[in-house]
């Protein structure tokens, strides 16, 4: 029988994350739910225990250096090795309205934890993937270059479009190691994060990024996805 994939989801503990852990753990896949605070993260995996999942928990904040490496270390101490990552977490900040006006503590956190975070997590977890392997970065519509500006959350889109950048860059550098690398606009999602009048379930939310995880042709990447199909960024 074949192994089953193990998949790596950072910020798995509410929204987007976990229903993609859960819709993936489903399916089947041996799903490493990983998150910031531990309670948060405890209470996600009983959650999905009681629909029948097992899942591992991996304490990690992707803003540190120090704690993505100690995580990725804990996995290497037990010979894990992971299929696929999905670099879910993100935040967007209250105070983040104006590009020249905002906190520089504030426009750092959200690049620190937007694009240096998946960045972080894949230069860490590189040497635990299996080759075929698969990287999956959850961006935003926010950072397309080609849409016009909208006007909201400046430097949340930003971090999106230099996630975009380091997607392709990724993927490029990656083809050679047969990991493909790409991202997903999952569309405005009723979320913590997207509201309570945000016009997706989170459940289409994670759709996607699932696809891409499973069912998408291991060929694609480098591109930038919404409802499975590749968009202009
Ligand atoms: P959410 O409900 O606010 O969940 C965000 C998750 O990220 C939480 O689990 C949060 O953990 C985690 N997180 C934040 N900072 C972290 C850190 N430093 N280390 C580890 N985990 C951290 O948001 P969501 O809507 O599910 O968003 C998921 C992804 O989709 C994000 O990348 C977001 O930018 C993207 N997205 C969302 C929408 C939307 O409409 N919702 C649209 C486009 C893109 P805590 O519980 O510990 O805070």
């Amino acid at each position: 029988m074949q192994e089953a994939k193990k998949i790596l989801i950072t910020g798995a503990n509410r929204g987007i994350g976990f229903e993609t852990a859960r819709q993936l753990g489903t399916k089947g896949f041996n799903v490493f739910l990983s998150g910031r605070d531990e309670k948060k993260l405890s209470e996600a995996m009983d959650n999905l225990g009681r629909q029948g999942i097992s899942a591992e928990m991996v304490l990690m904040d992707v803003s540190s250096e120090d704690s993505v490496l100690r995580a990725a270390a804990i996995l290497s101490s037990r010979n894990v090795r992971i299929d696929v990552i999905i670099n879910n977490a993100g935040i967007l900040l209250r105070e983040d309205r104006s590009l020249h006006q905002i906190d520089p503590v504030a426009l750092s956190t959200t690049l620190n934890t937007n694009a240096y975070g998946p960045l972080r997590v894949v230069r860490a977890f590189l040497p635990l993937m299996n080759k075929p392997g698969r990287i999956i970065n959850i961006s935003s519509g926010g950072g397309s270059m080609s849409d016009p500006v909208g006007g909201w959350s400046p430097a949340y889109c930003a971090s999106k479009t230099l996630l975009n950048a380091f997607t392709r860059h990724l993927a490029y550098e990656f083809t050679d190691k047969k990991i493909s690398v790409n991202a997903v606009c999952p569309g405005w999602v009723r979320t913590d994060m997207g509201g309570k009048s945000a016009s997706r379930s989170v459940e289409h939310g994670a759709e996607t990024p699932v696809w891409l995880a499973s069912e998408a042709p291991q060929s694609l990447t480098g591109k930038i996805f919404r409802d499975k199909q590749e968009i202009d960024w």
